[in-house]
């Protein structure tokens, strides 16, 4: 088996993936919060996530991939505010969207993804052990993790005391015993439509202590990997990281991934900078097939820039397997020069899972298919493929369904989402009235002319 190395940014090197369980890897990354369409910098983390699960799963690993779905949060009040609706009703209404979105990317979901506001029982039982151990307290219906009561504190940012901000603003700051302190528990406060019970009276959880919550009850503590974006280094791992130590003594993750920002115009891709590319949108414009491209052809640490001449050159990078793939029949690749490609494409993957190198002997094997001539097996290609999820690149092409037939498909999908199936049925008739068919699959929906 090969060895498996990831960059693990407390140790700042690369380390290998030690598994607590010989053959089982658990991977919890933190997901978006539901107050508006997810954006291509989103959906990172995303597609880094599943497809890292993918290349483990390919070496013979049993993983747990794990994404939560954040929908509590002072966002998403401020935004169903806005709108004049229950921030419930957004939160449902956002988390409906973003597995719509995400499952266009076409690689299948995470194992679980667990909502905050079904994980307030375990936040509780978190918090109160913190304040037992002398690791928290209480003020005027807050909690707040006492800091400095955790020696190890900056162990995953490495930052300096003085440069730390918890970004909680002027909020609790006269409560704070030190403006260091970060919230575990928010008293209700007015004009918050959502409250939970708890030994310090109604009020909700700070957006930390539900990702610790969350990772603990589906896959233990001291599991394997534990990654999302480099923004949320610090605060949000830090504090994820100090409050699960604190409370059990062990720590939350073995390994803590990150991966680079998405750029749009040299500037982080962010709703706070107002620079951003709808996901939905982005995968209407370019396909699923160059999104997917146009990631792994930027190493997951490194920022990306989202770019016409990106884009352009995934797409390009598309049409050339597929071209390639036209003259190529199933069965075995020739002896004399594809186990080797391949082994090339597994080990970059193994290193720091690095999609670029990857590509690069991916690339180089359709070169020498392409020398070859018609009739090489593409069986080490598709194998190749399907762990960057894009195997369907081998694939005849579809017929491409008339743009009102692919409005109900997407309008289906909503329904599905929300759990209307009567509507989603209705929708799918529709389709077939105008003759296709919806076919289910792995990679998502497909259209396929009726019969
Ligand atoms: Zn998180």
């Amino acid at each position: 088996m090969r060895t498996i190395t990831l960059h693990d940014t407390p140790t700042g090197g690369l380390r290998a993936i030690e598994p607590r369980e010989p053959g089982r890897i658990g991977i919890y990354a933190c997901g978006p919060t539901v107050y508006g369409p997810i954006h291509v910098g989103n959906a990172r983390p995303f597609v880094v996530f599943s497809l890292l699960k993918r290349f483990l799963v390919h070496e013979g690993f049993d993983v747990t991939f794990v994404a939560n779905i954040t929908d509590v949060n002072d966002k998403i009040y401020d935004a169903a505010r806005a709108r004049g609706i229950d921030s419930a009703q957004l939160a449902r209404e956002m988390a409906h969207r973003y597995v719509a979105d995400t499952d266009a990317l076409g690689l299948g979901r995470p194992d679980r993804e667990p909502l905050a506001s079904e994980t307030i029982g375990e936040i509780v039982e978190l918090i109160a052990r913190l304040v037992d151990r002398g690791h928290a307290y209480e003020v005027d219906g807050d909690v707040y993790f006492a800091v400095r009561s955790y020696p190890q504190y900056g162990q995953i940012s490495h930052q300096r005391v003085e440069q730390m901000d918890q970004g909680e603003g002027i909020e609790g700051s006269e409560r704070k015993r030190d403006p260091l302190d970060f919230a575990l528990w928010k008293n209700h406060k007015p004009g918050e439509d959502t409250a939970w019970e708890s030994p310090w009276g109604r009020g909700r959880p700070g957006w930390h202590i539900e990702c610790s919550a969350m990772a603990e009850s589906l896959l233990g503590i001291d599991f394997e990997i534990h990654g999302g974006g480099a923004d949320l280094i610090f605060p949000h791992h830090e504090n994820e990281a100090a409050q699960t130590c604190a409370a059990r003594g062990a720590p939350l993750a073995r390994l803590w991934v990150h991966n680079g920002m998405v750029r749009l115009d040299k500037q982080k891709m962010a709703k706070s900078v107002g620079n951003i590319s709808v996901l939905r949108e982005a995968i209407e414009a370019h396909g699923r097939d160059a999104l997917i491209m146009y990631f792994c052809g930027g190493h997951y640490r490194q920022p990306i820039e989202f770019d016409e001449q990106r884009l352009e050159q995934a797409a390009a990078s598309v049409r050339r397997v597929r071209e390639a793939a036209r003259t190529m029949i199933a069965g075995s690749s020739p002896r004399a020069w594809s186990p080797a490609l391949k082994e090339q494409f597994l080990d970059a993957l193994a290193e720091d899972y690095n999609t670029p190198r990857a590509l690069a002997a991916l690339f180089g094997w359709v070169s020498e298919a392409n020398r070859a001539g018609p009739g090489v097996g593409d069986a080490d290609l598709r194998e190749m493929l399907e762990i960057l999820g894009l195997e369907n690149l081998l694939d005849a092409e579809p017929l491409a369904a008339p743009a009102d037939v692919r409005a109900l498909l997407a309008a289906r999908e909503l329904a599905r989402a929300a759990r209307d199936y009567a509507e989603a049925d209705r929708l799918r008739d529709a389709i077939r009235a105008r003759g296709w068919e919806v076919r289910d699959g792995p990679q998502g929906p497909q259209l396929l002319p009726g019969t």
